[in-house]
């Protein structure tokens, strides 16, 4: 018989958080919603309270957290203000706790889960990307992590199929976005509208841009060392526009594995939410013969310099990853807001990493500390000071 599982939701009006939601309606008798929180999404959380009756809510933003408290289910407690996300990531009763909060902001709430010993189904990438050592010392309570983006959930499948000695390379893959096949003169073009489409996934509207641009991609590299402990160099990107294999593992035996399925991201939530065991998903069965053909081939890194500078921020360590994470989380606001183009992205990224020096990091604050002047970086570069 399958025991109950206590959950808890962050950024549970987002992308993710809505995806893993629908898993657990499809599994009531297996998952129970514990906790939830979003930033400012004061009605959305509200009916969602109204449906799954969690012990807490809790909203980010102040004002629109008081303007629910009156609606509440009886007996549910509101949290509200910046401390909420991380009071819900450390809720007394979760056992687990979905991660789907965007950007650098997840990684104070994944850090808290941790230190309550919570297992979390981590979507967030910001938090690996820039907090792995922070990360690392956290796992000494307990704490665990199954990853939830598609790619790293691939991989940690892979893995079942050997040892990690027997590990030789993993293979990100990547659908290459919308614009694999402009020229570089269709790329300088591109709008804002034109970057919020992506071909196989509904995302968020960051991570949109970032599939667009690889700088997704860059991020998952750096992810995916830090979180499996393998080397950049034994780190491989192929373009796979049909997104069917989600990443692959190779042995030293030559033997490859992969993890294919629909793109349908609440395969791999769930999976995280279940694992070791599987059970039925909600989402579409694997029809290979109508896909009829899976396609790969290596990135242009000329017209996606997205991938070589997350190599180059992976291998000089440091504080280059957050640098990196930070420069691009700036440049793609800019980008959505008018004010830098498309192609601009990657330079601000570029300029930030050659504009700022290696210093120690050893706690959020550093960290938060350098976020701060990378995105300082690529607004000076993209308001042409730096050039
Ligand atoms: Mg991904």
């Amino acid at each position: 018989m399958a025991f109950m599982m206590n959950v808890s939701v962050l950024g549970c009006t987002g992308s993710i958080g809505r995806q893993a939601l629908d898993v657990i309606r499809s599994h009531r008798d297996r998952f129970r919603v514990t906790a939830l929180c979003a930033r400012s999404a004061s009605q959305e959380i509200l009916e969602l309270a109204h449906e799954f009756h969690p012990e807490a809510v809790g909203l980010t933003d102040e004002q629109k957290a008081i303007s629910i408290k009156g609606g509440l289910p009886e007996g549910c407690e509101l949290i509200a203000g910046k401390e909420a996300s991380r009071v819900i990531a450390a809720w007394r009763s979760a056992e687990t706790v979905v991660n789907g909060i965007s950007g650098i902001s997840g990684m104070e709430p994944l850090l808290a889960s941790l230190n309550a010993g919570k297992r979390v189904a981590l979507a967030n990438k910001e938090s690996i990307v820039c907090g792995h050592k922070l990360v690392k010392d956290a796992f000494e309570n307990g704490g665990k992590i199954l990853p939830v983006d598609s790619e790293q959930s691939a991989i940690f499948q892979c893995l079942t199929a050997g040892k990690k000695t027997e590990v030789t390379r993993l293979i990100l893959t990547a659908s290459g976005g919308p614009f694999r096949d402009y020229t570089q003169e269709q790329m300088e073009r591109i709008t804002p509208k034109q970057a919020l489409c992506h071909p196989t996934w509904n995302m968020g509207k960051k991570i949109t841009v970032d599939s667009a641009t690889l700088f997704n991609k860059g991020l998952e590299i750096i992810e995916a060392s830090y979180l499996f402990d393998i080397p950049g160099d034994q780190i491989d990107v192929l373009i796979h526009p049909q997104s069917i294999v989600h990443s692959m593992v190779e042995f030293l035996d030559g033997s490859t594995m992969g993890q294919l399925s629909v793109p349908d991201m609440r395969l791999a939530i769930q999976y995280a939410l279940t694992y070791p065991d599987r059970i039925p998903c909600p989402c579409e069965r694997l029809k290979l013969q109508e896909i009829g053909r899976l396609t790969f081939f290596e990135p242009d890194n000329r017209k996606f310099p997205a991938i070589a500078l997350a190599y180059s921020a992976l291998f000089e360590g440091g504080v280059m990853p957050i640098v990196y994470n930070g420069a691009n989380e700036a440049a793609v606001d800019m980008f959505l807001n008018g004010r830098i183009r498309y192609s601009d992205i990657a330079e601000c990224v570029e300029y930030a990493m050659t504009h700022i020096t290696g210093r120690s990091i050893s706690s959020a604050e550093d960290i938060a500390a350098i976020d701060t002047e990378a995105k300082r970086k690529a607004a000076e570069r993209a308001a042409g000071k730096g050039r």
